[in-house]
């Protein structure tokens, strides 16, 4: 055996371990939550998810949220979800082009009475105030409601551009017209800029942002927090598990002594690597909740019980994610303001193409790969090919090898 098989095999076995782990965990759990059910009138507290204040909005949400893209046959992961109290559930008109919302209309055309019980989120990818008003009406539909508690403008890169005074009117009828009870937007790129700027607007009730281990030690993020805590803005973390773009593995060989130790001193602990990245998060008391993808029951229950696990990370656990995040940063794009694009000689929209390679390798989702993908102009994607990104990558200060991951990607997804 060669020593990177020797590895993968070592990291195969602490994988499964840390399954059976996350298992052990919620198999006590899943009983203790069917029991909590029976023990109400006992008066004995229930063990669901805790909830955190949504900035100053006066609402409480569940520290962790539904996400990701599940159809009509998985209605039992939205059950199980409300009976741990995952009730923050987040979706998106055109997620599996409207699938999920469809799905999600399901559940509440067979249990009505959950629909107050839920913090319901959609987003829609337009600043266009009449193809909002079109985008959330046919949400609504699909969803089987008459409102929803927060509505999102999807992937805002420049708020002074796309957070208009006409979108301000249109979300303040939409709230007097009772179809939205909140209005902000999801960032995956540029986010530390928007939200100092929505900061300062005064009008944004919430916001969605890719935070996780390696975003959250940097100064200009620290700062965008603080600034939104200030304002009263809710902040829901997403991209918590900070994903690789793509190939990553097979560029610095499938493992790494840092992989190894960091999973290994986390597992002594009692949780898994995954775990470990949202109980991180968990940490900065400003993040009101963690959307993370659940496409399986396995998931949400390592997911709920990295949630009520109380068990603090330590100074060294917190050491060993910056040590990983240094080695692997090649593998994840952190979303610049403005770094690469502006060093090429065709217009690409370079972090975009990066995170359809994330959905397409680290999360094996060609739909949310292709939905992304499809939504980028034809010219720009035209460009991806005959692009020059070597300026670009010098800059780069992940030191991503841009045009080998970009040419794939076009030829993965076209
Ligand atoms: S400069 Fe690098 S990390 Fe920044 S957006 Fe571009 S590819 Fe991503």
């Amino acid at each position: 055996m060669s020593e990177k098989e020797i590895k993968k095999s070592r990291r195969t076995f602490i994988k499964t371990v840390g399954a059976i782990g996350a298992g052990s965990m919620v198999a006590s759990l899943a009983p203790f939550v069917n029991a909590s059910e029976k023990s109400r009138s006992q008066k004995i507290a229930p063990m669901i998810v805790p909830t955190r204040p949504y900035g100053k909005t006066g609402v409480n949400v569940s520290i962790l949220s539904l996400g990701g893209v599940l159809g009509m046959s998985d209605q039992l992961i939205f059950r199980q979800a409300m009976k741990m109290g995952v009730t923050y559930w987040d979706t998106a008109d055109g997620y599996g082009w409207g699938k999920n919302e469809k799905a999600i209309g399901k559940y509440f055309a067979k249990f009505p009475t959950d629909r107050e019980k839920v913090f319901l989120v959609t987003k829609a990818a337009t600043s266009d105030p009449k193809k909002l008003t079109e985008k959330l009406n046919t949400s609504l539909q699909r969803m089987n409601t008459s409102y929803v508690d927060m509505y999102f403008i999807h992937y805002v890169k420049e708020v002074k551009e796309e957070l208009t005074s006409e979108v301000k009117a249109w979300a303040e009828k939409a709230k007097t017209d009772g179809k939205i009870r909140l209005f902000g937007f999801s960032a995956h790129k540029n986010m530390e800029n928007s939200m100092l700027a929505a900061a300062k607007l005064g009008w944004i009730d919430g916001i969605m942002m890719s935070y996780n281990y390696r975003l959250m030690v940097k100064d200009e993020m620290k700062r965008a927090v603080d600034a939104c805590a200030k304002a009263g803005i809710g902040l829901t973390a997403m991209k918590s598990q900070a994903a690789f773009s793509a190939y990553f593995y097979a560029s610095i060989g499938s493992e790494t002594d840092e992989v190894l130790n960091m999973t290994e001193s986390f597992l002594k602990k009692g949780y898994t690597e995954e775990q470990a990245k949202l109980k991180v998060v968990w940490e900065n008391s400003n993040i009101a909740s963690i959307c993370s993808a659940m496409p399986n029951m396995t998931i949400l229950q390592a997911n709920v019980a990295a949630a009520l696990n109380k068990n603090k990370l330590s100074l060294k656990d917190k050491q060993l994610f910056e040590q990983y995040a240094q080695k692997t940063a090649s593998g994840y794009c952190v979303g610049c303001a403005d770094i690469c694009e502006s060093a090429v000689n065709f217009r690409v929209p370079i972090s975009d193409v990066l995170r359809c390679s994330m959905y397409y390798n680290s999360y094996k989702d060609r739909d949310k790969a292709l939905a992304l993908f499809n939504t980028l102009p034809t010219d720009q994607k035209t460009n991806i090919c005959k692009t020059d990104y070597s300026i670009a990558e010098k800059k780069c200060p992940q030191k991503i090898q841009i045009g080998k991951i970009l040419k794939k990607t076009h030829e993965d997804l076209s």
